[in-house]
């Protein structure tokens, strides 16, 4: 969360000679700043604060002793190694060095006194321990635990926990750990039992070098005030900068929408063949309050998948058109942007040729002319709806105004590329000033915990009910030695009038043996659907390196009904809709993420035909799936509440990778733990807004503390 500028120390030094190696190691794990250096923390303590006797130590012990060196000898066998017997006076202990260098078998001449470090083990010739750490006996025992703190090749433990300590130290100094925290508002858990506050200084220098006293139970699993007061200082910082960047956005301005009456809201209503859910008519609603207002929406709508975003997104868009500004829909791969809009467009379209509008189209794989064609269109204000990927927020677009921009599967968008979205649309042809609205769709619902931190800046919209008429989809799990079973049932499914999915698993790095893959299940399922005298069943293949135009002519044959087997690659992961369809097969289901199989088995129970999924897994060489592989497939065979698979995959994967974009490393939350913590992050949700309020200084010194430069990423 920290890592900003180098501090003047290291730059200074960068500047004059090159860096050291263990210099260079510490850049490396981004420990640049003395408030870094002070922020990392040990991964566990060592006590060298106490000396034991040999004769009370026991089996595993990690021991420290001071010892004298009776006999020191090297042995051959089994292999070249030291051997060195020590007397502490209660009992004699063997140490075995198998790498050793002169200096130190000279250290450990006879007679020598040592304070020794290392694990004790038994056995048949008595005590032994290998290799332990050695020097010198005499010298004053630390007082606190001693750090050991994660680190790379090439920076040694001292060296760190110098470098770790003078950092500490520096930061001190420089007032980098005044008090930011109100008094009257410390959390109670970052309190000792006096009612006394824990201040952050006083806590890290505790969990550096920790008293011999405490309880490693309350460090270990962070209890601890100096844990607590960490955390909490961590989330406040979270939380302090998403809402700055809320209310920065509510200082900008945005053209303000307004329904009308027989406009082109309500024709399309008119024209839609169902009426809205309940919960499509609420979050309607909710975006609609954010249109009227001059401020920039920003706003995800969430839903699982079928539970009806388009729709939502085609209302808003009609509101944006229909006081004659531009709406732009953008979907993270052309076929999506095609399926996911397709039904869209098609409503849409009708409605706006009698206004003389039209709809242009933007993607990466358009014939130059085309492209020129849609960027003048899009230019002059004619195209009312741009759709695309990411070629809509390419330079040399221009739009004429702008009010409303969709973004669909938000998550698949990386940070840099919402960034561009908006700064790209910031100025409009003669108008002050404005940014548009912003509508992110989402089909992996955001667990509550993440919603209210990561994404503590943004409103969100629930669709927490699916359209009437779908049936359940129930989930099976079979090993892959029965696909035969399966090619019968998918017969069956074929029999009665059906059409199946069945995807290949992506193999990680290689797209080309992805394609063979897909290739060779297309064939084989081709063969065994069609035996001779049988009418024949049309199978199709869709993969991602197929040419765009190809790739439409196989969805627009599985949409008509024409293809009854599709195989593909995870090219339909999202946004595929065809009714009829009532089986999918995902091959390899052990391969693939939490959130993907849900989506891929959204596919299927769009109808109101009896619908399956086949999790098919294969156990490979180990004869196993892997504990986490198998942990994702009961959680699809026991759930199918996108809320609850979503819960599962944070628990599963954890934050980092969930958020995979939105929050790249740098600013994911190191020391607090949303599943523990959620106590600390209410409390910093809360005060948040009175600090930003009542102590504008503090707010701004806390964020600077803890985010540096970074915070802008949290803003897109
Ligand atoms: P998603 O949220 O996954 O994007 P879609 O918008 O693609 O879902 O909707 C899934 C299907 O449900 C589409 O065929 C859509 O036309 C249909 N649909 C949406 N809303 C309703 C509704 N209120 N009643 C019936 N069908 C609906
Ligand atoms: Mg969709």
């Amino acid at each position: 969360m920290t890592r900003t500028k180098p501090s003047v120390k290291l730059e200074a030094k960068s500047e004059s000679k090159p860096l050291s190696a263990p210099q260079k190691a510490l850049r490396k794990l981004g420990l640049d700043r003395d408030i870094d250096l002070a922020l990392h923390l040990p991964l566990r303590y060592e006590d060298e604060t106490r000396i034991v006797r040999l004769a009370d130590t026991r089996e595993g012990d990690m021991a420290q002793i001071e010892a004298t060196v009776v006999s020191c000898d090297i042995a051959y066998k089994p292999r070249r190694q030291l051997l060195v017997v020590v007397d502490d006076g209660s009992d004699t202990c063997t140490l075995r060095f198998f790498s050793f260098y002169p200096s130190q078998q000279k250290a450990l001449a006879v007679g020598n006194r040592l304070r020794l470090r290392g694990e004790v083990k038994g056995g048949f010739m008595g005590r032994t321990m290998m290799h332990p750490s050695f020097h010198m006996a005499g010298g004053e025992l630390p007082n606190a635990l001693t750090p050991v703190y994660p680190t790379s090749a090439g920076l040694p433990q001292v060296y760190l926990r110098k470098a770790v300590h003078s950092g500490l130290v520096h930061a001190a100094r420089h007032g980098a750990f005044v008090e930011t925290i109100p008094p009257e508002y410390m959390p109670r858990s970052a309190m000792s039992a006096g009612a006394k506050a824990w201040s952050l200084e006083q806590s890290l220098h505790f969990l550096h070098h920790p008293t011999p006293d405490v309880s490693l139970a309350q460090l270990e699993d962070r209890t601890h005030p100096a844990w607590q007061r960490l955390k909490a200082e961590e989330l406040l910082a979270q939380q302090l900068s998403q809402l700055q960047s809320k209310r920065a956005r509510d200082e900008l301005r945005a053209p303000a929408l307004v329904l009308k009456k027989g406009g082109l809201h309500e024709q399309l209503l008119g024209v839609l063949p169902f009426g809205l859910t309940a919960a499509q008519r609420r979050v309607g609603e909710e975006i609609a309050q954010d249109l009227m207002r001059q401020v920039p929406m920003h706003r995800l709508l969430q839903g699982d998948v079928g539970s009806g975003k388009t729709v939502v997104a085609a209302l808003a868009a009609a509101v944006a058109m229909d006081g004659g500004w531009q709406c732009a829909l953008m979907a993270p791969t052309e076929i999506l942007a095609e399926q996911h809009f397709r039904k869209l467009i098609g409503w849409l379209e009708p409605l706006l040729s009698p206004l003389g509008k039209r709809v242009a189209w933007l993607t990466g794989s358009q014939k130059k002319k085309e492209r020129t064609e849609m960027l003048g269109l899009i230019a002059s204000g004619e195209a009312a709806l741009v759709v695309g990927t990411h070629a809509v927020i390419q330079e040399q677009v221009q739009f004429k105004n702008l009010a409303l921009a969709i973004i669909d599967e938000q998550h698949r968008f990386g940070v840099a590329q919402r960034l561009a979205l908006r700064e790209k649309m910031l100025t409009h042809d003669g108008m002050p000033e404005q940014e548009p609205h912003m509508l992110m769709m989402s089909a992996t619902p955001i667990p509550r915990t993440l919603a209210m931190s990561y994404y503590a800046d943004l409103d969100v919209s629930t669709l927490d009910e699916l359209p009437p008429g779908r049936t359940p989809v129930v989930t099976k799990l079979v090993s892959e030695s029965r696909r035969d079973e399966l090619i019968e049932r998918i017969r069956h499914q074929l029999d009665e009038g059906r059409q199946v999915y069945w995807v290949c698993p992506l193999i990680e790095e290689s797209e080309a043996l992805d394609l063979t893959n897909a290739t060779e299940t297309h064939a084989l399922l081709t063969e065994a659907l069609n035996p001779p005298g049988v009418k024949p069943v049309l199978v199709g293949l869709l993969h991602s390196r197929m040419p765009p135009a190809e790739k439409k002519a196989v969805m627009a044959q599985f949409e008509s009904g024409a293809m009854g087997v599709l195989v593909s690659t995870t090219v339909i992961e999202v946004g595929v809709d065809v009714p009829n369809a009532s089986l999918m097969v995902i091959e390899h289901a052990e391969r693939f993420g939490l959130s993907q199989l849900h989506q891929l088995r959204g596919r299927v129970g769009r109808g109101a035909a009896a619908s399956a999924c086949v999790l098919m897994y294969a156990t490979g060489e180990s004869g196993r799936v892997s504990e986490t592989a198998r942990e994702r497939l009961r959680a699809m065979v026991e759930t199918s509440d996108g809320f609850e698979i979503a819960r599962r995959d944070l628990e599963i994967r954890g934050p980092g990778e969930f958020l995979g974009a939105r929050q790249s490393g740098a600013a994911l939350l190191r020391f607090a733990d949303l599943a523990e913590d959620g106590e600390l992050l209410q409390w910093a949700r809360e005060l948040a807004p009175l600090m930003l309020d009542m102590y504008p200084e503090l707010a701004e010194r806390h964020v600077s503390r803890w985010l540096g430069g970074k915070s802008d990423f949290l803003k897109a």
